[in-house]
């Protein structure tokens, strides 16, 4: 550890509370693809601030954006009309089958969002005392207690309980099982498309429509968490879009804005009736300097095909990697993924690979201890895509 991180390391020590177990990495500039640490040292950054950055750090296009908005209205609050909420939310909306956005901050309060619409659209739209929310094994979908009750992860929740009611969980896959679960009081069934934080576990577009058909046959309303996933990551832009569905409710964060915090969902028409004025709110959410970015955030992703540029970058990364396992049987476990959301699950313990990685200039996450987790930024080279994946397997060959 170098001196300069080892003195920010101990500043921190200090001075936050203990919830993070960070990289040993002090990062200080960021440009597209790349990020230079503490010590001047340059990376290719395979992760983008986990799926936010995803027309890389400091796009000039956004950075411009960003400094006329914040010369002209950052915040007035939901007390007053703000045009930049609507353009946003008519991009949004363009992009699917929705009708209705509403604005938030984050991931797990766009869920929370989601949560609250589902049951109040059921108690007071259909006059059904529809309250329980059901999600999938190894979900993710966010902090907040509501949002960890849907996650339904014991190791999440230790020390934190009582959590919220009116959540249960069935194995992602199991058909019969979700059909058993659901009951009177169901309100929706909750997943994320492909399971991010899950280890990147695309769910098959099978059991995606099967659980469509479940929800409509049972009258139940179906929500996709599209935080991780969503805004092109995958190759299309929702990644609900891969499955031909139509869920009732989506919620989104991470890359809506390219690293402010912002979030949001997206209704029917008919769903969005479950709220009213007054019926929920935020402070922050929407405001006009988050919605300017995303704006332009939105606008670039349309303007230059980005989702389909990562279904043809991911797809030839995936090739790529598996042709990485065909020539070093035992090392790769599996690639998994979609689009630019790509998970190479190792057959060793990840650390020390990882590790390397980091050392030879390489970002990416491990998830489970095994699965290096690539989620790069949409624009980046597919130059660097190569380069990880030659240090990757030098690395493996070394460790053989
Ligand atoms: C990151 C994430 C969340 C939580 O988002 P926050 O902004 O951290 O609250 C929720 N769902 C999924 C699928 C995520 O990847």
């Amino acid at each position: 550890m170098s001196a300069a991180l080892d003195a920010i390391r101990q500043e921190e020590e200090a001075l936050l509370c203990r919830s993070y177990s960070r990289y040993p990495l002090a990062i200080v500039r960021g440009k597209g693809a790349r990020l230079w640490d503490v010590d001047g040292r340059e990376y290719v950054d395979l992760l983008a601030g986990i799926a936010v950055a995803g027309l890389g750090h400091c796009n000039d296009e956004v950075c411009e954006a960003l400094a006329a908005q914040g010369r002209k209205l950052w915040h007035v609050s939901n007390l007053f009309y703000q045009q930049e909420q609507l353009d946003l939310a008519r991009l949004l909306l363009s992009t699917s089958h929705h009708g209705k956005a509403f604005f938030c901050n984050s991931g797990a309060e766009a869920n929370e969002a989601a949560i609250k619409l589902a049951r109040r659209y059921m108690r007071k739209v259909r006059g059904r005392d529809a309250f329980e929310i059901i999600s999938l094994s190894e979900c993710f979908h966010g902090r907040t207690l509501a949002a960890l009750a849907a996650t339904g992860r014991e190791s999440l929740s230790d020390g934190f309980t009582p959590l919220p009611e009116g959540f249960r969980q069935v194995p992602a896959g199991d058909l019969a099982a979700l059909e058993d679960a659901i009951g009177p009081s169901t309100a929706a069934v909750l997943l994320e498309a492909v399971q991010g934080e899950g280890g990147v576990k695309p769910l098959s577009f099978a059991y995606l429509r099967g659980v469509e058909a479940l929800c409509r046959k049972k009258d139940i309303l179906l929500i996709c968490d599209e935080v991780q996933a969503g805004l092109g990551r995958t190759g299309k832009f929702w990644a609900f879009q891969h499955a031909g569905i139509e869920p009732d409710i989506i919620s989104m964060a991470k890359a809506l804005a390219n690293g402010l915090p912002m979030g949001a969902i997206l209704s029917t028409d008919e769903v969005a009736r479950g709220f009213e004025a007054g019926s929920h709110a935020t402070t922050f959410g929407g405001g006009a300097l988050a919605s300017g970015v995303a704006c332009k955030c939105v606008e670039i992703l349309l303007r230059d095909r980005l989702p389909q540029r990562a279904a043809e970058l991911g797809a030839r990364l995936r090739q790529r990697a598996e042709a990485l396992q065909a020539e070093l049987p035992g090392t790769i476990r599996e690639v998994r993924g979609l689009g630019l959301m790509v998970g190479i699950e190792l057959a060793c313990d990840g650390k020390p690979i990882w590790e390397e990685l980091l050392r030879r200039g390489f970002i990416c996450n491990l998830s489970h201890g095994h699965t290096l987790r690539l989620l790069p930024p949409l624009t980046i080279d597919e130059a660097d895509l190569t380069a990880f994946l030659e240090t990757l397997g030098d690395i493996l060959r070394e460790a053989r």
